[in-house]
């Protein structure tokens, strides 16, 4: 599937296969232990409507890439997988809400049908050990992962190692509670979460309510002419035009996303915060402007002055924490 020549390992060289199931494709990736990319990703859209149907859709394409990986010359290390949704450490996937799966047995499944270890972990945890083995978070004992797309999530690094709490839960900063009596619906059932505010979803429903509202808005023509409702990327593209009300709701979301990295920085005393996802980078100065806004909400000032919030530093951080687990599994304990 994937043309494998121009970085292809020398003999020896040891690799691993990547996969990342997000809400509306996988990505698959060859990744050296040197964090280096060894062929162009592989993107595969999959409808996901079928639930537990799916899962065997799944089963054939990473089947696909594994093919593809053996394939390779080199020592092929093992496969790791992460994935939107809630993993418990046999990689039963309890949730993945855009997928529609609740309790999909996907690492046991994998594992079943290769015949390999196979780990399945939450993707912001996979992103987080990509950042600190590859990426800006390098060499960086504390610091946390943020992203900000089609839902918030978050994981802490914390003396060099992500941190999942007791059942691996931990991050899920998306639904910390901003407004439960008067906050938008959250797809997690409950209401006002922090991702009513500033998900992408959230940013887009903004934009359309000012459209409904009768606010004199260029998105009006901009959904018109795309034939369909307001989308965030709409929303960025507004506001540096310098809409009016594209303005307000994305100075809105900064002052949301720079509160919840303000309250970060408070709880864990942490001087770096790497962001991905396409609202993070989707508009101009977005993260510096969260930055400043952060430093608002810091009770330490040096704290604040030390803040750092940066994009995300690998083409799908998620990936490399994929190949970083799978060489972090094959090394023996001893090995440090
Ligand atoms: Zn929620």
């Amino acid at each position: 599937m994937a043309s494998l020549a121009p970085n292809a390992p020398d003999s020896g060289a040891s690799f691993a296969l990547a996969v990342d199931i997000g809400g509306s494709k996988i990505e698959t990736a060859l990744i050296d232990s040197a964090g280096t990319l060894l062929a162009p990703k592989q993107r595969i859209p999959v409808p996901f409507e079928n639930g537990l149907g799916s899962l065997d859709r799944t089963l054939d394409i990473l089947g696909a890439a594994l093919g593809d990986a053996r394939a390779m010359p080199g020592r092929f290390a093992g496969l790791s997988v992460g994935i939107c949704g809630m993993v418990d450490a046999a990689g039963l996937v309890s949730v993945a809400p855009n997928l529609h799966w609740f309790d999909v047995p996907l690492g046991a499944a994998a594992r079943e049908r290769f015949g390999l270890p196979v780990r399945v972990g939450i993707d912001t945890w996979m992103a987080a050990l990509g950042e600190a083995t590859f990426g800006a978070g390098r060499g960086v004992p504390n610091f946390a992962w943020l992203t900000i797309g089609t839902g918030m999530g978050s994981c802490v690094v914390l003396n060099g190692a992500p941190y999942g709490g007791d059942r691996g839960f931990a991050g899920t900063i998306g639904h910390i509670t901003v407004d439960e009596i008067n906050g938008p619906p959250c797809g997690c059932g409950r209401r006002g979460c922090l991702e009513c505010y500033a998900a992408g979803w959230a940013i887009a429903r903004e934009g359309q309510a000012a459209i409904d509202m009768g606010h004199d808005t260029i998105l009006r023509d901009m959904a018109r002419q795309s034939g369909g409702p307001v989308t965030a990327p709409m929303v960025f593209q507004a506001e540096a035009q310098g809409d009016p009300a594209a303005v307000h709701i994305i100075g809105q979301v900064v002052r949301y996303v720079g509160r919840a990295l303000g309250t970060m920085v408070n709880l864990l005393d942490i001087s770096l915060v790497i962001v991905g996802g396409g609202v993070a980078q989707a508009g101009r100065d977005f993260l510096a402007r969260a930055e400043a806004e952060a430093r608002h909400h810091c009770f330490s000032r040096v704290a604040g002055a030390a803040l750092r919030v940066v994009p995300e530093s690998l083409p799908n951080a998620a990936l490399f924490g994929c190949a970083a687990d799978v060489f972090a599994r094959a090394r023996p304990p001893h090995a440090g």
